[in-house]
């Protein structure tokens, strides 16, 4: 169980919550992509439902009341005791909603992580592809990746004002990727699955001097699979090195990003 010490906005659509206490003590996140569970107050300014773990399970998993999403661990600082999560805000679920009005002193539970991902660090390119969703793990990734590294990278959001701060690197190439404003209905159904797609389309991929590379992806399950089907049908690449994962889809609560619509 954790309090929110600091709430900050990254531009219009996400916000960056750290939270703090006694019972981070033990908690590890070494890959990009890492994630923990957060369990959410089912609704706005109600309880928060608390995992049960014995013995290191996970007891009671089906409790309907139970409301948690996955999230990425953004930074871990074992020093100043604090576990920060980069939240997209919209007002379809309960982890947008409670992003939205998040408030230090807030109590939320976290789970996890329960395994770490180490993806290989030393290649010679990299091509990085998020929209919110995806976007604390990519930064994790531009953290992460040695100076050598060429990185082109490419993020979806609504405009220019969704736009998040990423510290320059040497080698990094940055494409923000503009959806426009969405103004009526559910904004999340209206994407385009192609938009990413079509942008990660002018990357370099790497010729046959360049070394070996990775491309890596997550975001909305469509634009995911569209990127995926072009990255290895169009493009050729080898699979073993394309990790592109859907992390929630369009009109679906709580969607499984281990489910084959991932
Ligand atoms: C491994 C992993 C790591 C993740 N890391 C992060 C992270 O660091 N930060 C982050 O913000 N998300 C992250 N996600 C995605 C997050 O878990 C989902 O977006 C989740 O659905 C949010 O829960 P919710 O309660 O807001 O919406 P839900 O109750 O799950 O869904 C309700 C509705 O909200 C809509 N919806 C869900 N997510 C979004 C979104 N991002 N934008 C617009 N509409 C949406 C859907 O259309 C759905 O119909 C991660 C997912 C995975 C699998």
């Amino acid at each position: 169980m954790l309090t929110v010490r600091r709430v900050e906005d990254l531009g219009r659509s996400m916000r960056r919550v750290a939270l703090g206490g006694p019972d981070l003590d033990g908690f590890a996140a070494l890959g990009p992509t890492d994630h923990a569970k957060i369990f959410f107050p089912a609704q706005v300014g109600g309880a928060v439902v608390l995992p049960e773990v014995r013995d290191g399970a996970w007891v009671n998993r089906d409790d309907a009341a139970l409301t948690w999403r996955d999230y990425t661990v953004r930074t871990y600082e074992p020093a100043s005791g604090e576990v920060v999560f980069d939240l997209a805000v919209h007002a379809h679920g309960p982890g947008g909603r409670w992003a939205a009005r998040a408030q230090p002193g807030e109590r939320l539970a976290v789970l996890g992580p329960g395994t770490s991902k180490l993806p290989p660090l030393d290649l010679a390119w990299y091509v990085l592809a998020a929209d919110e969703a995806g976007l604390p793990a990519l930064l994790n990734w531009l953290d992460r990746l040695p100076g050598g590294a060429r990185v082109q990278a490419f993020v979806e959001v609504d405009g220019p004002g969704c736009e998040v701060p990423v510290p320059a690197r040497d080698g990094l190439a940055l494409t923000w990727v503009h959806r426009g404003e969405v103004s009526t209905g559910d904004a999340a159904i209206a994407r385009d699955p192609n938009l990413l797609r079509d942008a990660v389309a002018s990357a370099s991929f790497g010729g046959a001097d360049d070394g070996a590379g990775w491309v890596w992806g997550a975001g909305e399950a469509a634009a995911m699979r569209a990127l995926r089907r072009y990255l290895v049908a169009e493009r050729g690449l080898p699979r073993a090195s394309v990790d592109v994962t859907g992390y929630w889809r369009a009109g679906v609560a709580h969607f499984d990003h281990k489910s084959p619509e991932a």
